[in-house]
């Protein structure tokens, strides 16, 4: 009787809305324990820079002046316990922050990344 049936243990992280099955860790970068610029209420959008060889830099455009590159962020495992990091009011993950960032963007357009994401990054 069980072959009939495959076992699906599935679960919705808190954070960024997305599925995953309950055997993987996933480190969820819009976790504000991790106290990284994606909950952070001093995150003010990305500055991507393009350079010579056509490697695109991001760097979080930070009001505290902290310009973390992305690339930093990610390595850390988006662990990045910053100093002055303060969770955006109200703060409910990636719905959160893509609210802030993007009325942030439209106030003052700081990057000229043009990609089909509807995140900065
Ligand atoms: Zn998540």
């Amino acid at each position: 009787m069980t072959q009939d049936f495959r076992k699906i243990d599935m679960y919705q992280c808190t954070w960024c809305g997305k599925i995953f099955r309950t055997d993987r860790l996933h480190r969820c970068k819009f976790r504000p324990s991790y106290r990284n610029c994606f909950s952070c209420r001093h995150c003010r959008g990305v500055i991507v820079e393009r350079t010579e060889d056509g490697y695109t830099d991001k760097t979080i455009n930070c009001e505290e002046g902290l310009h973390t590159s992305i690339l930093t962020i990610a390595q850390k495992q988006w662990e990045l316990s910053c100093p002055k990091w303060q969770i955006m009011d109200d703060y409910r993950g990636r719905e959160t922050y893509a609210v802030n960032v993007m009325e942030e963007k439209r106030r003052a357009v700081m990057t000229e990344d043009s990609g089909d994401d509807d995140l900065p990054f």
